[in-house]
Parts: structure tokens; sequence; C-alpha cells
């Protein structure tokens, strides 16, 4: 950290990672950051974590793309086999005039030959709002269709799904500062000192100061040294395990009648459904003691507040919508949704999921969750954005039925912006194929990443601290991003680079701003009545809903009854689905994978963050102790972890808190790509991969 005097000058930006969305203060000198501090944002109160305090130097990266890039009429076959220090044998530099000739040609050609159809994109929930907004307005208006999507599909697409189902609306019903105000808080199947660090930091002192934190979760995770209690339930239980707890509300009658009565609809239903859901038939299937599911169940019940949070534990399952149900019945049945200290709250997981997901880019939902396949949601659409080509009434395809499409020769052509699917796939080497057999693929990134490795077009872009626009944290806040430095070389901002396409794909756009961007996404989006540029600029983060120019927003919503029918939430009552692949002779244990604290996602940018990659360098997987002893292998040895879909060898570490018959595997490597063992078999309502469980065998390995 540098002394105040060495720096030109000091700008306020929101961190680049995670949904928690930190603000901070960028220190520059020479048009680089040389170090950040958090400064006083509504969501971290000047906090921050190793990744938000430390992980910034990826921008000044020398890997960084600086010029556009074409694919050689000589390069090797498609694959993962370009050095992205030394591409010259694969691709060549070209200026951008070239470059978006190449990249917009390519795409109208397959649109032109074979209809819009034939060409589908992927945007990035790391972009802004503005950007994503841009992003799936080219597919819908430039080819016609819905078949564009990002990465909350592999995150919390089913949460999202069971929340509009029976809340009416995606987005969290309350802040997580809100737990200050509650006396008990469940976290299940979330790992927040890891994976949302700040937001744990109010976790931990609510535990300090008496509030009961109920953590449920496969892994003993680490706040389970604030917990009241922690149930380590059996992977893939979950949902017996709440039916179970919800059982004991209704046979003790804890429930709230009132509450029930005024805001709910289909209690009888799901009150009948949890009959057969006692704690001792439970018990045996989830491995939790049926004391233990009796008492958390009186601890919630009996709560004057309290409140939900899940991460993707709950989500990354063929159960996952399920789960999400499940949780939203138990805070309906108790009435913890629309008061202080009380609310459901899936932690998101990129910095701007949230928005991303808000703007639109998702094949199912304009923006603002207006469906697709509303003749009158569309026409208003095409009416703001002007002449075009977009009539769709159907809902597109998600990021996994893409790659099936691709497969099958549907698609032939893609844009991508700042996702990395040859990494984040599951079963990825189906992904990696079905990208080596497009006949065009644009990749705009900042650096040449897995999946770049297969475009014939690369465009660089920007880094988040290089760029201005708005994005969403998982607590409903749009906060203002502000640019520190230049973009390296000749990379530009994604919006321009998306607005150059979309004219070169022959679409009037015209915008010369993100502010312009927002000022349109304002006309079709009412979550924004009452949050200008202006006053985001101001401001630094406005909460929506926002009731007034002067309001700061609703931390809380939902009080007074909820965006359905009647203003009713919905009971929809889950059953049993186990995972789609059991443990046998061959594959004995379980496989699941997240992340870690010091690398995100697929590591594109924190595995070239200097502190990062130090203090976590190598592949790792955890594993018991007494796993290990068994498979013979000291911690730091080397496993072979199999599944049905492939191979890889990884360095072990010992963890008491993964069971004994578990092995956690966090998926930022690259070397070991914990997608090419995982299982893509989905959530038939929100489309998500069943991440968060796979049959493995684990085996020593000498090395390497
Ligand atoms: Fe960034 Fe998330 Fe850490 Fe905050 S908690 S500094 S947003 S990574």
């Amino acid at each position: 950290k540098g002394d105040r005097a060495d720096i030109d000058r000091e700008v306020q930006s929101v961190c680049p990672f995670c949904g928690v969305g930190c603000q901070v203060s960028l220190k520059v000198k020479a048009d680089k950051v040389v170090y950040v501090d958090g400064v006083d944002g509504p969501a971290n109160e000047g906090r921050l974590c190793v990744k938000g305090r430390f992980g910034f130097d990826y921008i000044h990266h020398p890997h960084r793309l600086t010029r556009p890039l074409i694919r050689r009429d000589d390069a090797p076959a498609k694959g993962l086999n370009v050095d992205p220090g030394n591409f010259s044998e694969v691709f060549r530099e070209a200026n951008w005039d070239e470059a978006m000739e190449r990249a917009a040609g390519g795409l109208a050609r397959l649109r032109d030959e074979a209809g819009g159809r034939a060409v589908a994109g992927f945007g990035s929930a790391k972009c802004t709002n503005e950007e994503a907004y841009l992003f799936q307005k080219l597919i819908r208006q430039g080819f016609g269709h819905n078949n564009v999507d990002h990465c909350t599909r592999l995150c919390h697409a089913s949460s999202v799904a069971a929340l509009m189902e029976n809340v009416g609306s995606g987005a969290v019903t309350a802040t997580f500062n809100e737990i200050e105000h509650a006396d008990v808080a469940i976290m299940i199947g979330c790992n927040p000192i890891e994976n949302h660090p700040v937001a744990a930091t109010y976790f931990k002192q609510f535990a300090k100061r008496g509030g009961k934190l109920i953590v449920m979760d496969p892994r003993g995770v680490g706040l389970r040294r604030f917990a009241s209690h922690m149930l380590q339930f059996r992977p893939g239980a979950d949902v017996s395990l709440l039916n179970a707890i919800m059982h004991v509300i209704v046979e003790e009658g804890l429930y709230d009648s009132q509450y029930i009565h005024r805001f709910t609809e289909n209690w009888e239903a799901e009150k009948e459904h949890l009959k057969t859901f006692t704690p001792e038939a439970v018990s045996g299937i989830c491995g939790i003691e049926p004391q233990e599911i009796r008492e958390v169940a009186r601890i919630f019940a009996g709560a004057k507040a309290g409140m939900i949070f899940w991460g993707m534990g709950v989500s990354q399952h063929i159960h996952g919508t399920d789960n999400s149900r499940c949780l939203i019945s138990l805070a309906l049945m108790t009435g913890n949704v629309g008061k202080p200290g009380a609310g459901l709250h899936p932690l998101r997981g990129q910095n701007n999921v949230q928005g991303a997901s808000d703007a639109g880019l998702i094949p199912m939902f304009l923006p603002d969750y207006q469906s697709v396949t509303d003749d009158g949601v569309r026409s208003a659409f095409n009416e703001i954005w002007g002449a075009g080509g977009y009539d769709d009434a159907q809902k597109g395809l998600t990021v996994t039925e893409i790659m099936d499409a691709v497969h099958a020769g549907d698609i032939r052509g893609m844009y991508i912006l700042g996702e990395n699917p040859a990494m984040s796939d599951p079963d990825v080497e189906h992904a990696r194929e079905a990208l080596a057999r497009l006949e065009h693929l644009v990749v705009q990134d900042i650096f040449l990443t897995e999946t770049a490795n297969y475009a014939d077009v690369i465009l660089p872009a920007s880094a988040f601290y290089e760029k201005s626009g708005t994005v969403t944290n998982t607590n409903r806040q749009v906060q203002m991003g502000r640019p520190a430095v230049t973009p390296p070389g000749e990379a530009r901002e994604d919006w321009a680079i998306t607005v150059e396409l979309a004219q070169r794909l022959g679409l009037d756009w015209d915008y010369a701003s993100p502010a312009d961007v927002f000022a349109e996404m304002k006309q079709g989006m009412k979550s924004l009545n009452n949050i200008s540029w202006e006053r985001l600029n101001s401001e630094g983060a406005v909460t929506y809903p926002s009731l007034s120019p002067e309001d700061p927003g609703q931390a809380i919503v939902f009080g007074d009854g909820f965006p359905r029918a009647e203003g009713r939430a919905k009971f929809t009552p889950a059953s049993v689905i186990p995972p789609d692949e059991a443990p046998d002779a061959n594959y004995p244990m379980i496989l699941t994978t997240g992340r870690q604290l010091e690398h995100w996602h697929t590591g594109s940018m924190t595995r070239r963050s200097k502190v990062l990659d130090t203090v976590e360098p190598e592949a790792n997987c955890s594993l018991h102790p007494a796993t290990l002893q068994r498979l013979g292998v000291e911690p730091g040895g080397y496993v072979r972890l199999t599944t049905r879909r492939g191979s890889v060898t990884v360095m072990a570490r010992a963890d008491r808190a993964v069971a004994e018959d578990m092995v956690f595997l966090p998926f930022a490597y690259v070397e070991a790509a914990a997608n090419v063992l995982t299982n893509p078999a989905l959530d038939p309502y929100g489309k998500i991969p069943e991440f968060k469980f796979a049959a493995v065998r684990v085996e020593k390995a000498e090395s390497l």
C-alpha cells in the first residue's frame, strides 16, 4: 500500500468480483491502479475482502488483449491449444476495422444463409447493466429470437424460477444487512466466508451479538464456528430435511395463521403434502437427528424475525427449484417476509448477475422479467427499440441447450462476451467440442480465455475499472462504476464494441455513452423508476424499488402483498427427487464443486493477480483425513478423480469439514478443470446443471 502523496488521483467504483458489491476507492498513479481501499458503500461500509483489496492487478497483466485478433488461415485445428502469452501461430493481429468487418460479416452471413437462429449469444454478468441490455437487444433485434443467456443459468436460475413462481419477483425480498434486525437466520447451501466474504462479516456480527445462526450444508462451511446449530446433512437430502422442518411447524401449530390467511395461497395443499415428512422418517435420509430437526423448526418459527440465505448448494441440483420452493414456503408459513429482519435472500454470485438478469440477458424474459411470450411486452419493446426484426414469442434456449443445438448443427455461429463456457459449462468437453464446431465464433474479452481459444475473431475489451456503467448487487442496489485507468493498447469499452457490431449488422443504433443506454432502459424497466444516471453519479447507489427521487430505495419489499394475483404468494409443495447419479461400485463417492476465497470462477482474473495467485497457486481438492488415510495419500499428495465423463489429477488437502464420502473440487483451475467431471443433468424448471452432485471414483496418483 502506497502513501497518499504518491498517487495521482482516487476514483470511486465497485469491486468487480462477487455479488456483495463493495464500493472501492481506487488509488491511481501513472494510469495504473496501485492500491485499493474500501469506502462507505451501502453493502460494505468500508470493508473489503482479500479479492477486493488485493485482486485488482489482473487489469495490468501482460496477457491483456491490446489489439483485435483474427484466426490465421493456416492455424491448427480449433482446440484448447493456445498460449495466451504466445499466440502468433494461431491468431494474427488486425486493426479494428478489419476485425469488426470479419466479426459482423461472419455473423451476418450465417443469418442471411440460414436464418437468425443460426446465431446465438452469451453475454456476461461481469459487464455493466447497460452492456447486458445492449447485448440481449443485439441478439433479439439483430437476429430475431431469444437464444441469449449468461451465467445466471449456472448459478441461481432455479432460485429465480421458484421466486418468480411463488413470490412474483426474482430478486431478494430483503438486503443481507437486514440480518441486523433478525433474531434467527438460516444459511443453507452457501459458504459466505469464502464466497461473499464481506456479507459474512455481518453474519458473524449477528451471531456474536446473540442472533441464532442455523447453518445447513453437506460441507462444514466456515460459518459453523459461529453457528448455534450446524446441520451437516447428506448431499441431495435438502428437500427431505426442509420438509421435515416444516412438518414440525405444522404439527406443533407454530405457523403464522394470520399471515398465511392474508398473504398466501395453496396452504392446505402444502400442509397435506408435509404430513409424511416426519423427522423420524426423514432422519435416516438426511443424517440429522429428529430432535435437532424439531429444535431448529421451533427456533425459526418462534423468532420475531427470521431470514433465510441460500447459495448454490441449494440451486445447483436437478431439484434446485424444489429446494427454493421449500425455503419460500418456510418463510411464508412463519410470516417471515416483508418486515424488518425477515426475508428471502439468495446470495447472488457475480458482481452483476442480478443486474444482467434484470436487463433481460435471459432467454425467457425481456428486461424487468417481462415474458417474451407476451405479445404486448414484445410490441412495447419494439416500440422503444424502433424498427427491427424481433417478434419471437418462443422462450429461447439456455446456456447448455445452446451448446446442444450447436452439436445438432442448428446453431452455427456465436457472439460470446465475457463468458467462459470452455471452463464453466458442465461436462465441459461437450461444450469445448461445440465451440470447435462453430463456423464463426466472435469472442469479446480482456484475456485470451479458454473460450477465446476457439474464436475466429477476438475483440479486446475493457476491465471493469476501465469503464463507466452501473451494476446491481445481491441487495438490489444499483451502483455506479467509474473508469479509473485507460484500457491498454487499442482495447475498447464493451458497450462501444457491441454498438459498432450492431451497426455493422445493419441496426440503426445511436448511443453516445452508457448514460444514453441507461435512459433507454428506463423506458422499459419500471424497477428503475426514480433512479437516474445523475442520481447514481452523485449518490453512488440507489436500491430498487425507489419510491421517489429522494428515496434511497426499499431494503425490504412485499410488506403489503406480492406482485402476484390478489397480492398473494404461493406455497408450492416439493417432492423428493434424488440426485441424477447415485454412487455405485465404480464411482463410490460424491463430487461437489464450488469456489474458494482467493479465486474467482474460471480463474481468468484471479489467477493473474499476484497476491491471490501467490496465496493459492495450485489446483487442489479437499478430502476428509480419514479418506486420505484410506487412500494412502498424504496431505499435499495427488489423487485422480474420475466420473462417467472424464478424469483429472489434482493435489489433495485434508479437511475435516468434508464428509468421508465426499470430495470438494474448486472450478477455477484449467489444469484440473472440475467441469470435465460434472454432470450436465438439468433442473427441469431453472435448467440449471447438477454441479453439486456427481458420482466419482477417487484414487491415489503418483504425481501430475
Ligand atoms: Fe469484492 Fe465481494 Fe470481496 Fe466485497 S466481498 S471485496 S464485492 S469480492
